[in-house]
């Protein structure tokens, strides 16, 4: 029979290792067994994270870079903002990994395998797990497996995807003003979509370039490097060298990922609801929905009880009405928002940490019929 673990982490990705890091640093889970599984070792940079914050925040010691301002322009509307008290920070993924091994080396009750998971399930008071090379055993199972069949399989919430390929190009001389980010550069072909260039410059000589869609259906690959280079051509840049590409596919969605869950297994991450429905960023939402869940779990409830709807779900779900009816508006719609809002406001409003009444005023400068047929479209799925 196999030993049976406290806790199965399911994923060795953000919130995974979010998850493992906080139960590391709190004495509670010190008599806990824990047992992390992913089917790769994570110590190649994946990705990079962006998120904005305050600065001393809990990753600082890890941040590759941090902007102060960003721009945000479409055809009608340029501007630059500062972003005070933001900053906007980015954090390789290699270096977020390296710092929760490390941490996890000096922790007896933790234990990580390589394996394949093929299905898990609950057997009275525990969750089975079965990989390729071995089955294991928890008292609860935290899962971050990201499945895209149930939401494929359903119509009633608006499901869209954040796509991209970014190229990290560097140059011979210097050309980039590396203390601002390009956010949304609506100023390309929209061509029916939500489409944008979205630029981090990391120093004067290196930056990546990301062509960016909010859309239903993935292109060809060669269509997003064209863009990049159309991009960078439009720039006057010709003398690069591409230094590493990233790509990514991230499901912008309100489907109620919470009803997955059961008495023992909880979805987290992406698979758990905790990207942020409507702009695809998930770093911030998972720092704090990481710690949400260390609390909560401490209480020895029931996991299903773990999801609380907020009125930002429902924001959300207004938003992305709009963008999956209108999806060639995005430009517009968000070129407005930042036109009528301070960037902070906005920043506030995405970070789910505004007011009542400054959430509403944000939700109250989209076009007004947009707004209201959006509104008059989701209400049923309240329910
Ligand atoms: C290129 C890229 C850039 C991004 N940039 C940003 C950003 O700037 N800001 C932001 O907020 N968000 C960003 N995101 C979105 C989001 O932050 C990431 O996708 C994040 O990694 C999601 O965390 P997660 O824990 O849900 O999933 P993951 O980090 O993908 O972790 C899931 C883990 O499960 C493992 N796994 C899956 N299936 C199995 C199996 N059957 N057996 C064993 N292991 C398995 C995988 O190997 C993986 O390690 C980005 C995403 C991508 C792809």
């Amino acid at each position: 029979m196999s030993k049976q673990y406290d806790y199965i982490i399911l994923g060795s990705g953000l919130s995974g290792l979010l998850t493992a890091y906080r139960m590391m640093n709190d004495t509670w889970f010190d008599d806990k067994s824990i047992l992390i599984i992913d089917k790769e070792i994570k110590n190649q940079n994946d990705r990079t994270w962006c998120f904005w914050e305050v600065p001393n925040g809990e990753f600082d010691s890890i941040l590759t870079k941090t902007w102060e301002k960003a721009f945000i322009g479409n055809h009608d509307f340029q501007q630059s903002f500062v972003m005070q008290p933001y900053l906007y920070k980015m954090i390789r993924s290699s270096d977020f990994y390296k710092l929760v091994f490390d941490t996890i080396s000096s922790k007896s009750n933790f234990t990580i395998i390589t394996d394949e998971i093929l299905s898990w399930k609950t057997i009275e008071d525990s969750v089975e797990v079965q990989g390729k090379n071995q089955s294991y055993s928890g008292r609860f199972l935290l899962n971050s497996f990201f499945n895209v069949d149930p939401l494929l399989n359903q119509k009633k919430y608006p499901y869209l995807k954040q796509h991209f390929i970014g190229w990290f190009i560097k140059t011979k001389t210097e050309i980039f003003d590396d203390s601002e980010v390009k956010f949304m550069d609506f100023r390309i072909e929209q061509e029916g979509n939500t489409r944008f260039m979205y630029v981090l410059p990391t120093s004067k000589t290196e930056a990546l370039f990301e062509y960016t869609l909010f859309s239903e259906e993935l292109l060809e690959k060669s269509v997003y490097e064209k863009a990049i280079q159309n991009y960078l051509q439009n720039l006057g840049i010709n003398d690069y060298e591409i230094v590493e590409k990233e790509n990514g596919n991230i499901p912008m969605t309100c489907f109620p990922f919470r009803k997955q869950n059961s008495e023992r297994i909880l979805f987290i991450g992406t698979a758990g609801g905790w990207t942020k429905a409507s702009t695809g960023f998930t770093f911030f939402n998972s720092k704090k929905q990481s710690e949400k869940l260390i609390e909560f779990l401490k209480t020895n409830q029931n996991l299903t009880q773990f999801h609380q709807k907020n009125r930002y779900w429902f924001y959300d779900l207004i938003l992305l009405e709009v963008l999956h009816q209108n999806n060639e508006l995005g430009a517009q719609l968000f070129g407005t928002l930042f036109q009528k809002n301070s960037i902070q406001t906005i920043f506030k409003f995405l970070n789910e940490e505004g007011t009542f009444f400054s959430d509403l005023k944000v939700m109250l400068t989209l076009p007004k019929w947009l707004f209201i047929k959006a509104t008059f479209r989701s209400l049923w799925k309240l329910v």
